[in-house]
Formats: C-alpha cells, structure tokens, sequence
C-alpha cells in the first residue's frame, strides 16, 4: 500500500504529560484515515505534529516517501479544532487574502471562492463582516479556505462539531468528494460514531497511546459479536427450537406485517452459512443481516475487553465520556 503520510515511534512530552508514546500511525494514500479517541488521548498533539506546529521529542515522519520539512506544508490543509478568522475582515475579502498567502493565484482563488461560496450558499455574505455570520457559516468560510489551495492531504480536527446535520452531511459529501478526486484526508474526532461511515482507515489512540489501527471493515469484522438480525414468516416451530444447537435466540418480535423480527447469535464452531442451512427448511426468509459493532463499542472493548453492553455500571462511564457531544 502507498501512504502519504508514515510516521514511527513518535514521542511528545509536554512539561508534566506525557502525550504521545511511541506512536507509529502509517496514512494511505487517497483514502479517509479516521484518528479516533477520547478527549485528551494525544490526536491534536500527533496533527500539530505533521503540521509542525511543535517537533517531536522522538521518532521519524515521511511525506510522500521524503523526510517530513517545512515544504510538505502547502501540501497539507489543516482545519484546527480552535478556529478563528478576522471579524472585523469581509468575508470574500479574507478568503481572498488567506488564498493568496497559501499561494493560489488571485484569479484562481476569486474563481473557486465563488464556486464553493455558491455551493454552500454563502454568496449573499461576501461583503459581510466576519462576526455578522452564524457560527456555521463561519465553520463553512474555514472549510472552504483549507481546502482551497488543493492539498494533497486534508486533516480536519473535530469537523463537525457545531454543526447541525443537515451541513454535517452535506461536509461528508464534499469531503468524499474530495477523496474521490485523490485527496487523502485525516479526520480527528472523540465522537466515533460520527465518522465510520466514511472512513476507510481508523486509528485508535488511548491515554497516549495507538491501541489498534487498520481498515475499518476489517477491524469490524474481526470483532464480529456474531449476533445477526433475521425477519422471517410461516416458522414450522418456536424460532428458538429451529435455531438449537447452531444458534441461541437473543430476542424476537412480532412485527403488524407478520413478519418475525429476531436477533441470533451464533453458537462457537458455526457459521452464518450454517446458520441458514439451518432453519431456511422451516420457515421463510424476508432478510439476514449480521450486526457489525459500532466504533464505539470496539474501542471500549479494545480498553476494557468488554463490550458497552457488558460493562458494570462504574464503567460505563467511559462509554457516557465517549458519547458526550464535546
Ligand atoms: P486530544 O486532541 O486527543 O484531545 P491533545 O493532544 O490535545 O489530545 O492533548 C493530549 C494531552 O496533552 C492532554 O492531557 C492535554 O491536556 C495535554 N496537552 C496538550 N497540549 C499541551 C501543552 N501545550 N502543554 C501541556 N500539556 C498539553
């Protein structure tokens, strides 16, 4: 695999922390690389790190296959968490003037502001001061000047925060859009389930430290809880008899179309396609689903080695910790 991005064994110490511990996260190229973790966990640190806004203590970064130097940053857009633009500065004016100090050509920067102004209907505000527009706009006018200079790699630092959903999904879209014309993209985030969707790649950094990575579906299906969600009709016998001893029936409800809607979870030593031989003698399918774990839940096993479900009540306060909005 190609990767824009390699980094080994990275080290930071701030005065009385400790923020990164040998840290080795490797960024395919072209791909959305999803670096998730709780508040603190050490993802800011590791982005200023590429962005070198500070210098590890220890380890080694690559761009592209060369040592990391100051040249690589006009390939890098960075959307930090803080976010600040000049609000007494017009709107079009500035994005103009941060174009231009990125380097584009002016013609070129007037040309793509107005495209990306038009497409998030941010138009009507160029001759606005910063501080008139909501604090989305704002979040807007800040995502369209960090990718503006076309970078070959987009980090955004908790991209949707404040954001409503209906302009979280339309920034996915635009971000997957980016992907697709060859862009990498890193997106730091402690709300997991924000971005599994579009992520191909994840990293999962804990007090410090990177405590798995890889491709998502793969990861997914390696924690597999082999539960999965079934609707059949016309059962011969008790759903939990039929499934014995392939299966166990974790629930079933009748649902008002008279299907029957039911969670299984798989015995040790069988398979889905077991599973199927099964029972399909005796009743009639209407959908089979297996039911991956969420971001979430993998991290809190990967931590405690169980998963939110199966946790104590004292524990569970990672899982509220992780859930929390910011
Ligand atoms: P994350 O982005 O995952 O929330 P950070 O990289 O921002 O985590 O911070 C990791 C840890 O390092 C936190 O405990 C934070 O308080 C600490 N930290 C961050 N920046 C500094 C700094 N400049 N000086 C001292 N400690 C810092």
């Amino acid at each position: 695999m190609e990767y824009i991005l390699r980094s080994e064994n990275i080290y930071k110490q701030y005065e009385n922390h400790l923020a990164l511990k040998d840290v080795s996260i490797n960024i395919p190229r072209g791909e959305i690389f999803g670096l998730l973790g709780p508040n603190g966990a050490g993802k800011t640190t590791f982005i200023r790190i590429i962005n070198q806004i500070i210098a590890p203590d220890e380890g080694r970064l690559f761009f592209n296959g060369e040592k990391l130097v100051a040249s690589h940053i006009e390939k890098i857009g960075y959307l930090p968490e803080e976010r600040g633009l000049y609000k007494k500065m017009k709107v079009g004016e500035q994005a103009l003037y941060l174009a231009r100090l990125k380097g584009v050509k002016q013609e070129e920067a007037r040309k793509a502001i107005k495209y990306w102004f038009e497409k998030f209907d941010l138009m009507p505000w160029w001759d606005r001061k910063v501080e008139e527009l909501s604090k989305g706009m704002q979040q807007k006018v800040q995502f369209i000047i960090t990718i503006l200079h076309k970078p070959e790699l987009l980090i955004f630092d908790e991209p949707f925060s404040g954001f409503d959903p209906i302009n979280v999904n339309l920034l996915k879209e635009e971000i997957i859009n980016l992907k697709n014309q060859g862009t990498s993209i890193i997106f730091s985030t402690h709300n997991m389930n924000s971005v599994e969707e579009v992520c191909d790649h994840i990293a999962l950094i804990n007090k410090s430290e990177k405590i798995l990575d890889g491709n998502l579906g793969q990861i997914k299906k390696g924690h597999s809880s082999q539960i999965f969600s079934l609707q059949v009709s016309h059962p011969e016998k008790p759903l939990a008899t039929l499934l014995a001893p392939v299966a166990k029936l974790l629930s079933e409800e009748k649902h008002p179309d008279g299907l029957l809607h039911a969670r299984v979870q798989l015995e040790a030593g069988n398979s889905a396609n077991d599973l199927i031989r099964h029972i399909l003698p005796f009743v009639h399918f209407h959908s089979f689903q297996e039911e991956l774990p969420s971001m979430n839940d993998i991290f809190i096993k990967t931590v405690t080695g169980k998963y939110p479900q199966e946790l104590k009540k004292e524990d569970l306060k990672l899982h509220w910790e992780l859930n929390a909005e910011n």
